[in-house]
């Protein structure tokens, strides 16, 4: 009999169960699913609880399965209602709380059981994926953005630390709590209890996209870990400096990571869709394609110095021989200042470097000439270095990432670099200068001292219609939204830069040294009578 088999059966295991389980129903063609289940982390005991490591494996202390049919059919067969299957199976943990064990078991249907149902019903691995929190849950809340109260939502029917899931919405109901207008979109993978991508960007990257969008730049990070890609979209701020706007980790191998991060860029900040002129990708960033659909006003360019050291290591690859004008003349192919000198060296390429190379040059590299050659792929205003950008970036990642961490931890990493970033790129001295080389002794030391309070930890920040407001824990200071005006008596007074503007300006990106913050008081220049 088969429930002889079955009956006492033990498990020690959620996993070991849900295998045995599966392949048990696949062999039989009969479909169950969880009735009721008691989840362990949930339970209260009344003796001494079983260890966590128990509590982790096991999963319930009990779960009722039930054939699929249960409920019966509404259809009407031959003349009557067709009622409801009392095949089911129960599962306990035992008294000894160190295993499953099959406590009932009742096999026989009152119903033919269907092959092509079963094909068509089955999901293997679905009882396991279930038992972190519900697949309809999961499955339904994928690629859509969510919010705090999804976040809090999910971690209530979470009932397990599986794959890392409640660590990652843990991170996430953090980050809801000190900046709810965050925006985060979670997929997971179908069927699954699997975070597959995150995309998320705080309210301040959202400010910043606003207000830099005309460069862009997208690249992945190298070396971050086995399982996870961490991707970045950043912009150029008023300094010059590269700042993250939005960061998508992903697993290993998601394909299509360009059209999606992009895409839930522009479902955040809807404005800058028509306002990016330029964007810049790593070298290998694939379906350029996304670009135009998503980006109708953006150039795309490819970093450079990454299309220069792939075309050097593929002709080592390709069999080119040790020759010390290779270098030099790849060098010259990828700044190239006219369509006569790329001609040029793309002819010499057929001299001194193999044939294999040059036909893959001319697959892969030549069509897209236009979008990393210098000629046409010039870096717009600014002098903004794409290639130096996106390194600097990579290091700034690396100093700030825990060495191989989990994606909850990368997120808090990348959150916690966000908050310390700005202030550690001030540098006072240096602004100074700046403003004694254009202001008079006088002006000049008033705007030092104020560069001094510039950083300030009990800040906060609002944005209004009319521009910002900051709290300084006493009073509230008014400014307008370029950053030049501010209503607290030292610029009132003085017309000039006080340590409110300044503070602003830091957190939003706007540059420190700007001679516009003087214009209404022409007298402090130097040079001014
Ligand atoms: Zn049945
Ligand atoms: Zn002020």
């Amino acid at each position: 009999m088969e429930e002889d088999k079955l009956q006492e059966k033990e498990f020690f295991s959620w996993e070991e169960f849900s295998a045995f389980f599966d392949a048990w129903c696949e062999r039989r063609k009969v479909l169950f699913f969880v009735k009721n289940s008691v989840p362990l982390s949930k339970c209260k005991w009344a003796t001494a609880p079983p260890r966590p490591d128990v509590v982790e494996a096991l999963k319930y202390s009990s779960v009722r399965l039930v054939c699929k049919d249960f409920r019966g059919s509404s259809k009407p067969e031959q003349g009557g209602q067709h009622k409801g299957c009392c095949a089911s199976i129960v599962l306990k943990m035992s008294p000894k709380k160190d295993r499953l064990i099959v406590t009932e078991c009742q096999l026989a249907h009152n119903h033919a059981l269907c092959p092509i149902e079963f094909a068509y019903y089955f999901k293997k691995g679905y009882l396991m994926a279930n038992s972190c929190l519900p697949v309809r849950t999961t499955n339904k809340i994928s690629k859509q953005f969510v919010g705090g109260p999804d976040v809090r939502r999910l971690l209530s029917y979470c009932k397990s630390r599986d794959h890392g899931v409640l660590d990652v919405l843990t991170v996430l109901d953090g980050l809801f709590a000190s900046d709810p207008n965050a925006k985060v979109k979670l997929v997971f993978m179908e069927d699954k209890v699997i975070v597959q991508t995150i995309f998320f960007l705080s309210s301040r990257m959202m400010a910043l996209s606003r207000r830099f969008p005309l460069m862009l730049f997208f690249d992945r990070m190298v070396g971050l870990n086995e399982e996870f890609d961490l991707y970045s979209v950043l912009c150029v701020d008023g300094a010059g400096r590269g700042r993250e706007v939005a960061y998508c980790l992903t697993q290993r191998e998601t394909p299509d990571l360009l059209r999606f991060t992009l895409a839930s860029l522009v479902q955040s900040v809807p404005e800058v869709k028509l306002q990016v002129r330029c964007i810049t990708l790593g070298v290998e960033i694939a379906h350029l394609e996304a670009v135009k659909e998503l980006l109708p006003n953006a150039r795309v360019q490819i970093c450079r110095s990454q299309v220069l050291e792939t075309l050097f290591s593929k002709a080592q690859e390709l069999g080119a021989a040790e020759d010390e004008r290779i270098w030099p003349l790849l060098c010259r192919l990828a700044a190239a200042k006219s369509p006569a000198a790329y001609q040029q060296a793309a002819q010499e390429m057929k001299v001194i470097l193999p044939q294999r190379f040059v036909r893959y040059f001319q697959r892969h590299w030549q069509p897209r000439s236009e979008m990393w050659v210098q000629f046409w792929a010039f870096e717009t205003a600014r002098n903004v270095n794409a290639c130096e950008l996106l390194k600097q970036h990579q290091r700034r990642l690396l100093a700030a990432l825990s060495p191989s961490p989990t994606v909850a931890q990368c997120m808090l990493d990348l959150l916690a670099m966000q908050v310390g970033s700005e202030a550690h790129e001030l540098d006072e001295g240096e602004l100074a200068t700046h403003y004694r080389a254009i202001c008079k002794p006088e002006p000049a030391g008033l705007i030092e001292e104020e560069l001094g309070f510039a950083r300030h930890g009990r800040y906060r920040f609002q944005e209004t219609a009319e521009g910002y407001l900051l709290h300084d824990g006493l009073s509230k200071f008014a400014m307008d939204q370029a950053l030049t005006r501010c209503s607290c008596s030292i610029y009132t007074s003085s017309l000039l830069p006080c340590r409110h503007l300044f503070a602003t300006r830091l957190r939003t990106g706007l540059a420190l040294f700007d001679p516009g913050l003087l214009h209404r008081n022409q007298a402090a220049l130097l040079g001014a009578c």
